[in-house]
């Protein structure tokens, strides 16, 4: 393979950057370009040469240069690193250097690729690459560094060996029919495939949680001009343990916050742009909120509790009827023309909650009124694994159903042949998730999400 070379660092001004070689030529790429301070370049597995990186007789850099000898490497070829100052000119400079010596600009993710190509790490564990370093909270991140320990793969190991063990049997009912095993053969697969079942039910479960923790939950604040959406929005963004970062909302009207509660992620869409217009009939503000709402997982309608109700809230009121909704009875600050009751009568069972946005009061009952919703306490990944990627839940709800035939096939006594595709159709399953026999295609989907230089 050829020898790879990239800015394994983000692009920015810091204290070290890294440029990051790996493949056959790598070792001589760094000698034509490296002058150690000691006499002679010494190429030494796990180990850091202090000196300059030079281009002729200029001298570009000073820098530490690790070696890694394949196969005990990341991606099991030879490797080094460059750790330089970490300014974009002098990274892209030193960059430069290698590509001009024989060294291949790395496609993102290639160096994780290769470790999987090589057969270093299956793909469940370079997936977790990926979701460590696009992880948004620590749980998320946690999650992610099991799947990269080898839980899931040790996990589907157990199940493969299980299902080797079956079609082994199996083989020899075939090959020795005059023993009449066929019979005892189907009882003790049976009750295999419903242990593997099992195992994977128990799988599948985790994953509600794991979608929580990967994906999180999209909440939209709702609500008629000046109830105090963007008010709120306001004092959630202050409050610590909110605020993470902050980008333009998917539509021109809204903007979209990141925050976490209990470390699970949460969107938040504020409608504050979306303002009614003039045309009464037309209603636009409320119906465009509608929409945004709809998609949401779950809605925080804000009323104004100093103003009587109007025809707006209670559109509002009966909108979230049916939905998974929190109401916020906003100003309370100022002497209150809405009771809990008047909001009863319109849409039960729905929490309500008291607050001001002015004053930052009752903000915190919001966040432990989310938490309390979604249980995000009862979330723990410390001592399990847990399921966050749909492409392994897909995998999973696939091979429930191949058990499901092979029990079937097995009840209404098939001929032992048929059940064994069904059996089959399993291990396929793990391979996709795995990576042994998943296709190119889906490889290459995977690894485009990565970084430069990973
Ligand atoms: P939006 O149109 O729903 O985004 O509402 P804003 O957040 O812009 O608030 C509208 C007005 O109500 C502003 O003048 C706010 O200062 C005021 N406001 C918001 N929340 C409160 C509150 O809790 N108490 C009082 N007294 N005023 C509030």
């Amino acid at each position: 393979m050829s020898t790879i070379v990239a800015i394994s660092t983000a692009l920015g001004n810091s204290g070290i950057g890294i440029i990051r070689m790996s493949g056959e030529e790598c070792f001589e790429i760094i000698s034509k370009i490296f002058k150690p301070k000691t006499k002679k370049i010494d190429i030494k597995p796990n180990t850091i040469n202090y000196g300059h990186i030079v281009s002729g007789d200029e001298i570009v850099d000073e820098v530490l240069v690790s070696f890694f000898k394949a196969p005990k490497s990341f991606t099991t070829e030879n490797m080094c690193e460059i750790n330089s100052h970490g300014g974009i000119v002098i990274m892209n400079k030193i960059l430069e250097l290698c590509l001009k010596n024989g060294a291949q600009l790395a496609e993102p993710g290639e160096f994780t690729k290769r470790a999987f190509l090589n057969g270093r790490i299956d793909l469940t564990q370079a997936e977790a690459v990926i979701d460590i370093i696009n992880a948004k909270t620590e749980k998320e991140a946690k999650a992610s560094v099991k799947q990269l320990d080898g839980y899931l793969s040790e996990k589907l190991k157990n199940i493969k060996k299980k299902i080797m063990d079956i079609l082994v049997d199996i083989e020899a009912s075939i090959d020795y029919p005059e023993y009449d095993v066929e019979e005892v053969t189907s009882n003790k697969v049976l009750v295999t495939v419903e242990d593997i079942e099992n195992d994977l039910l128990n799988l599948r479960k985790t994953f509600e949680n794991g979608k929580l923790i990967k994906e999180g939950l999209k909440i939209a604040i709702i609500g008629r001009p000046n109830a105090g959406k963007s008010s709120l929005l306001n004092v959630i963004l202050k409050e610590e343990r909110a605020i993470v970062t902050e980008y333009e909302g998917t539509t021109r009207d809204t903007i979209e916050e990141f925050i976490q509660i209990d470390g699970i992620p949460i969107k938040i869409i504020d409608t504050a742009g979306i303002r009614e217009t003039e045309d009464a009939v037309e209603k636009i503000g409320i119906n465009k909120s509608k929409n945004i709402a709809n998609e949401a997982d779950l809605i925080i309608a804000i009323i104004d509790a100093s103003k009587e109700l109007n025809e707006e809230d209670r559109q509002i009121l009966e909108f979230v009827e049916e939905k998974k909704a929190i109401i916020l009875l906003n100003k309370v600050d100022l002497p209150m023309k809405i009771s809990e009751n008047d909001i009863k009568n319109i849409t039960e069972n729905k929490k309500i909650l008291k607050i001001s946005a002015l004053n930052k009061e009752g903000i915190e009952n919001i966040f432990n009124a989310i938490s309390e919703m979604y249980r995000f306490n009862e979330i723990e990944i410390d001592d399990s694994l847990t399921i966050t990627n749909n492409r392994h839940k897909d995998a999973i709800q696939n091979m429930i159903k191949h058990t499901k035939n092979v029990k079937e096939s097995i009840q209404n006594n098939m001929p032992i042949d048929v059940i064994t595709i069904y059996i089959n159709e399993i291990l396929n399953e793990i391979g996709n998730i795995t990576g042994e026999s998943v296709s190119e295609d889906i490889i290459n989907e995977i690894f485009k999400k990565f970084c430069l230089g990973k």
